[in-house]
């Protein structure tokens, strides 16, 4: 016979696999991968337009926010009060028909000559001050020119007079080192004068503070000095009172002159005031420009319906938006928003209404590229970008759509079934593949078996065939002298021939059970009998080799419904596998116990025994354990299926008890007749 090739099959076994599961799945699972891609471009259609829709709201609720922003603060009473205007209001102007530009209110650090409100100085008092002056100046008569301010200051009631004696009366005191005296008159002027412009153009409040800030210096005041740098720069941060650029900067640059402690406070509003004095000149340069109102007035992307006409200021020094509309009198009305201070205030109202139920993440970033709001509801999303309409800032408005989970996911209609589809694929795959492995594998070792069992089955053939050959050779050939030995031959010849006989009827069942055409011919039997001919038969041969076999009975047993021969097969194959495996032990116990309802028939033996972890699998086709191979003792595998086999049919069960190296005991059950 020729002998399988393992691993030929195997890759047969594995071929048949992959047209019959991996390439239908593949299949399967590519339509379910493009269901799921195809299902995935829809959704991602559908939730582009849907951030596109509502980027369109944001920036829609931008302009009608700007245009309400523009009716509250033209509304308010106090608007033309800069410390009442909204802080991110940076100018709110208005131009005549003559073109003459005036600021309502503004939050500029300082302004340009022509826009100052005070514009002539105020020298009519100068002649009232002019002998104190003599006094101080030409004389240098200190006492008598602070008497002289001091009397002034007693009997005006001017009260920029009082204000410039105060401050003449404070110098002196400076003058003649009495700087107690003058820091406290100084202390009196910042007070009560914070707003003054002293002779028209000196911001009395600063000057003061100044003063303050270089007798605090000359005398080390350290932390008084810090107090009073912090109070400094807040003055000039929002000047009570309008001035110049010329003033500014000589404050300016007069205090960083005095030098300073180190000072967080300090510093973070000197940041403060650099941008804003970047941002107040590039303002002022719109502001005297013609640029301004032109653009507004031609702005072809007008904001709306209240012909309020918004235009964009791009620059790295200015994010802004101009606000522009024409009054009842024909006057151009114009309001310069800082646009990410106004963005700061409303962004937060203005999401609510754009996604009222929180299903969006979004991003606000600037021209530099900086996020200047965010709210992120999942995070490591891919945001869509949309550009701030041209009427705005070129800022960008980043939007992404909260998906559900991978798990909710798959249970939506849609994608969620073509993703059921593909893992259950996955599944089948992966289950066909092992299952095609295991199978692979039980047949591989079952063809191992069948090789085994044709080898052993033809050496047990072979074995009696060629002692029987031998022997009828020699009786042939009259080489067997005495009638004794002939006779011994003749039943040696006998017995290997039932041996035989015995095998093949296992071989012949084996193959008929194996294909379910076993054909039983059930009759009443006394095994009592059956077993006590079988022993009778093999007595003399067992008796030769040493062998002592024990039947106990009952004298009397029930008979039972089955079939002779069958039985008897079972008998031989369960005594046969006793002598076998005896080992050195020369003992076996044949019992035959009837019971209520079953006839007990067991076979003892004193040998080898049976490891536990064989117990289960000897009664399988082909099964040998290792130790009697091991041994060289001879057997099919296939005595204990018969066995089995038979017993089943009789509806007869087998049990088993085994110990290595003491022996084991096999009982086959069979029920009586009627139970
Ligand atoms: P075999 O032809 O090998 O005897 P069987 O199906 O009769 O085939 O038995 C299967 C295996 O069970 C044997 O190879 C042996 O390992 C084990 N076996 C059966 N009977 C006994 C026994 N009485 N003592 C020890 N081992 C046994």
């Amino acid at each position: 016979m020729k002998p399988a090739n393992p691993g030929s099959r195997r890759q047969r076994i594995i071929l048949y696999y992959a047209m019959a599961v991996a390439l239908p799945g593949i299949l399967l699972g590519y339509m379910a991968y493009r269901g799921i891609r195809n299902d995935q471009a829809l959704r991602e259609k559908e939730s582009l337009r849907k951030l596109e829709a509502n980027s369109q709201t944001f920036f829609s609720e931008i302009d009608s926010s700007l245009v309400k922003f523009m009716n509250e603060q033209t509304a308010d009473p106090m608007f033309s009060d800069s410390r009442h205007a909204d802080t991110s209001i940076l100018i709110f102007f208005v131009k005549d028909i003559n073109g003459l530009k005036t600021l309502i209110t503004h939050h500029l650090l300082y302004l340009p000559s022509e826009l100052l409100t005070v514009k002539q100085k105020q020298s009519g008092h100068a002649a009232s001050m002019k002998e104190g002056q003599k006094l101080e100046f030409t004389e240098r008569k200190f006492p008598e020119a602070l008497k002289f301010y001091q009397d002034k200051v007693l009997r005006t009631t001017s009260k920029v007079e009082k204000m410039q004696a105060l401050v003449a009366s404070a110098r002196l005191y400076n003058k003649m080192n009495q700087t107690d005296q003058a820091k406290s008159l100084y202390y009196e002027i910042r007070k009560n004068y914070q707003d003054g412009l002293l002779n028209g153009e000196i911001p009395t409040g600063l000057m003061a503070s100044l003063e303050i800030l270089k007798i605090n210096h000359e005398r080390g005041e350290k932390d008084e000095m810090r107090n009073n740098s912090r109070q400094y720069l807040e003055l000039l941060l929002h000047p009570p009172v309008e001035y110049g650029n010329n003033q500014f900067d000589m404050f300016y640059q007069s205090f960083r002159e005095i030098g300073q402690e180190q000072d967080k406070a300090i510093d973070s509003l000197i940041t403060v005031i650099d941008t804003l004095r970047i941002k107040t000149d590039y303002l002022i340069k719109i502001l005297k420009g013609t640029d301004l109102i032109q653009a507004s007035g031609n702005n072809e992307l007008k904001g709306n319906r209240n012909e309020v006409y918004v235009t964009p200021y791009n620059s790295p020094e200015l994010s802004a938006v101009c606000l522009s509309w024409e009054n009842s009198n024909g006057q151009q009305m114009g309001i310069i928003v800082d646009f990410p201070a106004y963005m700061k205030s409303v962004s937060e109202k203005l999401i609510q209404k754009t996604d009222p139920d929180s299903s969006i993440s979004l991003k606000i970033e600037d021209n530099d590229g900086k996020i200047v709001f965010s709210r992120i509801i999942n995070e490591g999303a891919i945001y869509l970008s949309f550009p701030f309409p041209d009427n705005l800032p070129k800022w960008k408005l980043l939007l992404s759509e909260y998906r559900p989970g991978f798990f909710p996911s798959l249970f939506r209609a849609g994608s969620g079934i073509y993703l059921l589809i593909f893992i259950l694929i996955i599944l089948f795959m992966i289950l066909g593949f092992a299952f095609t492995i295991y199978t692979l594998n039980v047949e591989l070792r079952l063809n191992k078996l069948k090789s085994e069992f044709i080898s052993n089955v033809s050496h047990e053939l072979k074995s009696p065939l060629t002692s029987i050959r031998m022997m009828t050779e020699m009786l042939h050939n009259n080489r067997v002298k005495t009638d004794e030995r002939k006779s011994a031959y003749y039943s040696a010849m006998l017995e290997e021939s039932e041996h035989l006989s015995h095998l093949i009827d296992n071989i012949l069942d084996f193959s008929r059970m194996d294909e379910d055409r076993k054909k039983y011919n059930f009759v009443d039997l006394d095994l009592n009998e059956l077993i006590g001919k079988f022993i009778e038969s093999i007595r003399e041969r067992l008796a030769e080799s040493g062998f002592d076999i024990r039947y106990n009975h009952p004298d009397q047993t029930p008979l039972i419904k089955a079939d002779k021969d069958a039985i008897l097969q079972v008998i031989y194959n369960l005594v046969d596998n006793a002598i076998k495996f005896s080992g050195t032990s020369r003992e076996i116990d044949i019992d035959l116990v009837p019971k209520t309802d079953e006839l007990q028939f067991c076979v003892k033996d004193y040998g080898i025994g049976i490891p536990a972890k064989d117990v289960e699998k000897i009664f399988d086709r082909f099964y040998r354990s290792e130790q009697p191979q091991l041994l060289g003792i001879r057997g099919s595998g296939i005595g204990l299926t018969i066995v089995k086999k038979i017993t089943e049919a009789h509806n007869g069960h087998v049990t088993i008890e085994s110990c290595p190296g003491k022996g084991s005991l096999f009982c086959v059950h069979l029920p009586l007749q009627g139970s």
